[in-house]
């Protein structure tokens, strides 16, 4: 058997998984003083993980639920502070414009929450944002100026800095293939060694449920997401979102141009087994941007990212004695990733 090597970690919380959504919820235990830990199997924002890339939309309140808002008003100061801590530029507005059935129930909850948005004719959008344009059956679109790209990779860099600098191990090319317990205390096996730790977190998007077999995590579902990125000059539109049919959305990437996708949940697949990306979506994703903003140029890159669902859309929190598994993505993960760290932390912390 592997030697156990408890060294001065065993007081401390291992956080397994280093994407964004795990660098948020170390940095957040050690903003309380927690002792962390990251282990994580490649790097950071590899090529099979969800916070691969370089943009993400951030719109307060991607569904008109409670629970959503409030991360999202709580993520937007805690992306601000990263911000001004980092000295990176993270948050790049563009404003965002949705229609859709969706867009109108929105539009209700961003009213109950006071946060600024306008329901508004075509004309007007076409006024605001005159290089989108909008299908004919539209009579009204939810406008919000809060829309935003989030620059990715800049986002997970300035969050895993925060973490370190508040104490945080970062240790890469470390593959946890099991997370028990003994005694109270949590024991990870590594190929060459056993780590003992207080507590973990386990935050390994699509590899969570495999990886702790739990029950309760059965409903977890990655599946696999065509996106293309296309070249694009001139000022940044605003994201575009239509809540219906496949959901078709597209926003800003800096330094690049355009990021478009279907929302819509592609097939179910092996965590780490990236398909190739559907000819199909690739097709109809150029036919949308042909004809919502003029792009008619093919798609410089497609490629295969990876969302996990939940069963209910909403983000899971388990937790089994000293292990808590977090699932945060729902494709909408990112944008609400440091508040998510926070929600974790005070949750782990509790006892
Ligand atoms: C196409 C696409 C578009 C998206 N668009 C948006 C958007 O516009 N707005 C938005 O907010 N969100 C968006 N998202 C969602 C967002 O990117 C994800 O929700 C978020 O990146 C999830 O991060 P994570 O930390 O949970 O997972 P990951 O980034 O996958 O991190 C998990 C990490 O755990 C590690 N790991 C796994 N198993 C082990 C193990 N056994 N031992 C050690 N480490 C392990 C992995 O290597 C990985 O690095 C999008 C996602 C995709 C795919």
């Amino acid at each position: 058997m592997a030697a156990r090597e408890a060294e001065s970690r065993a007081a401390g919380t291992a956080v397994v998984g280093g994407g964004i959504v795990g660098a948020s919820v170390a940095r957040a235990l050690a903003r309380r003083g927690e002792p962390v830990t990251i282990l994580e199997a490649e790097r950071p924002g590899h090529g099979s993980a969800s916070s691969k890339g370089d943009a993400r939309i951030r719109v307060l309140a991607a569904y008109p639920d409670d629970e959503y808002l409030r991360l999202g008003l709580a993520a937007d100061d805690l992306w601000r502070e990263l911000e001004r801590e980092s000295g990176r530029r993270i948050l790049h507005p563009t404003g965002a414009i949705s229609y859709g059935s969706l867009a109108e129930r929105l539009a209700g909850a961003l009213a109950e929450h006071g946060v600024e948005h306008e329901l508004m004719t075509p004309g007007r959008a076409a006024e605001l944002a005159p290089a989108v344009r909008l299908p004919d059956h539209v009579d009204q679109v939810l406008w919000q100026p809060d829309g935003a790209t989030i620059a990715a990779e800049a986002g997970l860099a300035a969050m895993l800095g925060a973490a370190s600098t508040r104490g945080v191990r970062l240790s890469t090319g470390r593959m946890v293939e099991r997370v028990g317990q003994d005694d109270g205390r949590v024991i990870l096996r590594l190929p060459d060694r056993e780590l003992e730790f207080g507590r973990a977190v386990v935050v390994a998007g699509a590899w969570t449920a495999s990886l702790l077999g739990w029950d309760e995590l059965r409903g977890l579902e990655p599946t696999a997401q065509t996106v293309s990125y296309f070249r694009y000059e001139g000022t940044p539109p605003p994201a575009l979102i239509d809540y219906d049919g496949a959901e078709p959305y597209s926003g800003w990437t800096p330094g690049f141009g355009l990021k478009s996708a279907d929302h819509e949940f592609g097939p179910v697949i092996e965590p780490g087994r990236l398909p190739d990306p559907d000819p199909a979506r690739v097709e109809a994703t150029a036919a949308w941007v042909a004809e919502r903003l003029g792009v008619t140029e093919a798609p410089a890159i497609s490629e295969t990212c990876v969302y996990t669902n939940t069963p209910d859309e909403r983000i899971l929190i388990e937790r089994k004695g000293a292990i808590t598994a977090v699932s945060a993505c729902n494709g909408q993960g990112f944008q609400l990733a440091p508040a998510v760290g926070e929600m974790v932390a005070e949750q782990v912390l509790a006892d």
